[in-house]
């Protein structure tokens, strides 16, 4: 059998063999999830998904793997082979390793880098770089002109109120806490007044704080725009504290089930930030909210490429990413015939005929899923609000947080310097 592989024609048996587990490795790299649990790497089988998990154990030059070709040949298969494209992915543009490691409340991954000393000074400024970005992003919001009513009170100052609904989320916890954090900020001056804590409970509920919150995210974003040219977009559910409930007749009694929102984001595949994000109703389709975070991205940053798995897949994906002069790296639908002409059978057939390029592109993908395991595991992948309104609200200030940290890493580990008040 004859490989194609890096332009040169292999027919010998032995390396084709070598070749074909290649293959197979890129592809299980780039589309299965493989987990690292106790040293060991855990690597689905491709040809059927309920079969356990073969066991990958790294090592240089004699990895072991659990599985029948393994044991027969005694040499790389293609788990070995999928580790080390993992590995390699998990390789940072400038040389520097990210070492992927559970974080066990979430059972998602979360990557650190490999930089101890900077990574650690980044986390202990952190509070600190927060709140100043944040009241950096916060003095652009315009304070509507406010009028004295007789005998009450001006209301709150709303970039104060703002501030104070992210610092909240961002705290994580109730009450005390938070407060000494509130009551640091006034000091330094970064709000000008002590909002009461109802206040902050009655901001949130305001359907004004939508848009704005939008917008402070695609800002936050700003800083990073010579850093990112690959997109990944994915769409991911905060559950939130409203049950529906209905009356079940075939059991005789009520049932609820937990309400929930879906949140589509569109990240950097280097800096993991948030550059736009569409919150919806739980039901949405995820290919209908693509072309709109294209376009949001595209006012600021020059999109090289966009990478999506199958639920994104279809014509309108993929010309929506073409007008902003981006490629997209899409999976295809099994199904997918590529018989509807344009760019998507152009790509279809880049896809069939050069699948080992298209997987090196598509492989980027699984950044989003790294954005999505940062946000929830450092902000929680719930919403404490009751309403919808403020459910909405409240995932936004979870994913401007995120943007935020992601600027903090960026200062000690790209050496920037964000800038979030010009308009
Ligand atoms: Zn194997």
């Amino acid at each position: 059998m004859a490989t194609i592989y890096n332009g040169v024609k292999v027919t010998d048996g032995i390396t084709a063999g070598v070749e074909e587990r290649k293959h197979r490795g890129l592809e299980i790299a780039a589309l299965a999830k493989i987990e690292k649990k106790d040293g060991v790497y855990l690597v689905p089988s491709q040809t059927n998904p309920k079969h356990p998990k073969y066991k990958v154990k790294y090592h240089k030059e004699h990895p072991t793997c659990n599985c029948p070709d393994f044991h027969e040949r005694g040499c790389r298969c293609k788990h070995v082979y999928a580790v080390e494209f993992f590995r390699q992915r998990e390789l940072n543009s400038d040389g520097s390793e990210t070492i992927t490691e559970s974080v066990t409340i979430t059972k998602t991954r979360k990557t650190y880098p490999q930089d101890w000393p900077k990574y650690n000074t980044a986390q202990v400024n952190e509070s600190r770089h927060f709140q100043e970005l944040l009241a950096n992003l916060c003095n652009g919001i315009q304070n509507p002109v406010q009028h004295r009513p007789k005998g009450g009170r001006l209301s709150f100052p709303l970039s104060d109120a703002v501030f104070a609904v992210v610092s909240k989320v961002y705290s994580t916890q109730s009450g005390r806490r938070f407060v000494a954090d509130l009551n640091e900020a006034k000091d330094k001056g970064h709000i000008s007044e002590l909002p009461h804590y109802n206040t902050i409970f009655k901001f949130i509920e305001k359907p004004e704080l939508f848009p704005l919150l939008t917008s402070l995210v695609e800002k936050s974003a700003l800083p990073l725009r010579n850093f990112e040219s690959q997109f990944a977009i994915d769409s991911t559910g905060f559950a939130f504290c409203r049950f529906v409930r209905w009356y079940d007749i075939k059991y005789n009694r009520f049932s609820a089930e937990k309400q929930w929102i879906k949140a589509h984001i569109f990240t950097g595949t280097k800096t993991n930030v948030v550059t736009a994000v569409e919150i919806k109703e739980r039901d949405t389709a995820d290919s209908s909210q693509l072309p709109a975070l294209v376009s949001t991205t595209a006012k600021s940053f020059n999109i090289e490429e966009v990478s999506a798995d199958k639920g994104y897949s279809g014509q309108e994906s993929h010309n929506a990413i073409a007008a902003v002069g981006a490629e997209p790296f899409i999976m295809f639908k099994d199904n997918a015939t590529g018989g509807i002409g344009g760019l998507f059978q152009k790509m279809f057939h880049f896809f069939q005929f050069k699948r080992e390029d298209f997987l090196q592109h598509y492989h980027r993908r699984s950044n989003v899923e790294s954005t999505v395991s940062m946000i929830k595991a450092k902000f929680g992948d719930s919403v404490r609000s009751k309403s919808e309104v403020a459910a909405k609200n409240e995932v936004l200030c979870k994913v401007l947080c995120h943007n935020i940290c992601c600027l903090i890493s960026a200062m000690y580990e790209l050496g920037i310097e964000p800038v979030l008040t010009e308009n």
